[in-house]
């Protein structure tokens, strides 16, 4: 999964990776991960954009 220029601090873009702990979002240009409540928030957007999508 990928948010393009979904970053707070510098607008970059996000990626979902994982690591040992399990998945996480982070940032391509200045590496910031989101906390849990913000990866929840984009997570939930991204599912209401494709429920708009199949929609039309
Ligand atoms: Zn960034």
């Amino acid at each position: 999964m990928l948010w393009l220029k979904a970053c707070r601090r510098c607008k970059g873009d996000l990626a979902e990776d994982r690591d040992i702990d399990g998945r996480y979002v982070a940032c391509f240009q200045c590496g910031r991960r989101l906390n849990e409540v913000e990866e929840q928030l984009i997570r939930r957007v991204t599912a209401k954009e494709r429920v708009a999508s199949l929609a039309r």
